[in-house]
């Protein structure tokens, strides 16, 4: 069997796979990209998909270190500037503002598919990058030191770093017997994609109740984004119902600033946690959900994916500026213990969301009120912002302890 040689193959290009392609393309090393399923073409006329995602102005950085960002903005996508968060039983209500930070928002509201196809455009363009697609790799290995990737097609590709991209299920991971930590939430999430009768709006915002939360995201004109989060039973049970049927539902249940809404799609996801044992070995690494799979409460998936992909362009950078094997795991054990540190932290504050405002004792109901009051403070109110916008690294101090 012939073997096609790269510095880098990466398995899975969507989101991560595809951002982490375009920014090392730009460091001139040859990448072979292997996709397993062919996107739709994107085209205005289209509804809108139900995937969709909060991408924070880091992951714009990101992203506008190619033309990428100028061809999601040629799309669509849905800027955002405001966020408020309350509860329907207790006195917890914060509205966060981009001004508050100097900001002109706080993120962008965009379909899945539109960031990948984005994506997809620079990687056509950039002649260092082979986008395979569809081509899907079934047997991934290290032999003599060298990455092998052998598809379903019978061909072999070869490597000095294999990137593992290939989302939760991850079959890299797997092959190479990286294990994972899981759980999975009682709760499950309804989402529908919704005609709105209001105008576009700028805000998202999300409504804690007793069965879980409620959150709407706004898209481009008259649409948004319904989320609906509920025991796993009824979360089926609604997804069941008819979009007529669903649409009144969600009228009766949902708070008044939602207005009239037309549900036109709807689907439903069951929430998971999901972390990686490791993250790097000699020539692999693994990057977005193939490391790290979060409750989808506060968004920040993805956020947290292009997170790993500018850890990991920076680490490899400064390892080829210092003339070191790049793909060796001593280089890339910095982003390991960066990244993996971060990403567990946002689990935990994600976990602490979940329970904290499902649950009903006494005393955890004093410390969310607490906590909320906390974060009304002007100082504290605006790391909340930075935070979640990504401009402020909370881990960078931890990671400094860690690492030593
Ligand atoms: C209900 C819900 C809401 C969410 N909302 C948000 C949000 O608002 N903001 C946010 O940041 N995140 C959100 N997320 C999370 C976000 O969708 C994921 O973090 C993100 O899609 C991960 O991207 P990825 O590229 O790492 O993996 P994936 O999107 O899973 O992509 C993996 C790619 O690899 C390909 N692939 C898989 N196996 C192979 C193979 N063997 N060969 C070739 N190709 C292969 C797949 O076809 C796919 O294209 C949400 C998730 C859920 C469930």
């Amino acid at each position: 069997m012939t073997e096609k040689s790269y510095d880098i193959l990466i398995c899975g290009a969507g989101m991560t796979g595809a951002g982490l392609a375009s920014v090392l393309a730009l460091q001139g090393l040859r990448i072979a990209l292997f996709e397993a399923h062919k996107p739709k073409a994107f085209d205005l006329s289209q509804a809108f998909d139900l995937r969709i995602s909060a991408l924070s102005p880091q992951t714009r950085a990101v992203m506008q270190r190619t033309a990428a960002w100028d061809n999601l903005q040629a799309m669509r996508a849905c800027p955002y500037r405001r966020m408020r968060v309350w509860e329907l039983q207790g006195f917890g209500d914060l509205t966060f503002d981009a001004g508050q930070v100097g900001a002109a928002e706080l993120g962008h509201i965009v379909e899945n598919r539109v960031t990948q196809a984005a994506l997809w455009q620079v990687l056509e363009s950039q002649a260092n990058v082979s986008l395979l697609c569809p081509q899907k790799p079934v047997k991934t290995y290290r032999k003599d030191g060298i990455m092998h990737v052998e598809t379903q097609t019978g061909e072999c590709f070869t490597g000095k770093l294999l990137v593992a991209a290939d989302g939760g299920q991850s079959m890299v991971r797997q092959q190479f017997g990286i294990g994972v930590n899981r759980s999975q939430y009682e709760q499950a999430c309804l989402v529908a994609s919704v005609a709105t009768q209001l105008g576009q709006q700028d805000i998202t915002w999300q409504r804690f109740t007793p069965t879980g939360p409620q959150a709407f995201l706004p898209l481009p004109g008259q649409h948004g984004s319904v989320v609906w989060y509920n025991q796993a039973d009824e979360v089926r049970r609604l997804s069941a119902l008819s979009n007529e049927q669903l649409g009144e539902q969600i009228m009766q249940q949902f708070p008044a600033q939602l207005g009239d809404i037309k549900v036109v799609d709807k689907g439903y996801f069951h929430l998971q946690k999901q972390h990686a044992q490791q993250y790097v070995e000699d020539g692999l690494v693994l990057i977005g959900d193939a490391a790290h799979m979060i409750n989808p409460l506060a968004g920040q998936g993805v956020n947290l994916g292009f997170q790993d992909i500018a850890c990991l362009d920076e680490v490899i950078s400064q390892a080829i500026d210092q003339g070191k094997d790049w793909w060796r795991a001593d280089q890339l054990r910095e982003y390991q213990q960066r990244r993996r540190l971060a990403n567990r932290l946002m689990m935990e504050t994600m976990d602490a969301f979940y329970h904290g405002f499902s649950n009903d004792q006494s005393a955890i109901k004093w410390l969310r009120n607490g906590a909320l009051a906390l974060a009304r403070l002007g100082p504290v109110k605006r790391q909340v912002i930075r935070y979640a916008m990504g401009m402020q690294d909370v881990t960078a101090p931890l990671a400094k302890v860690f690492t030593r």
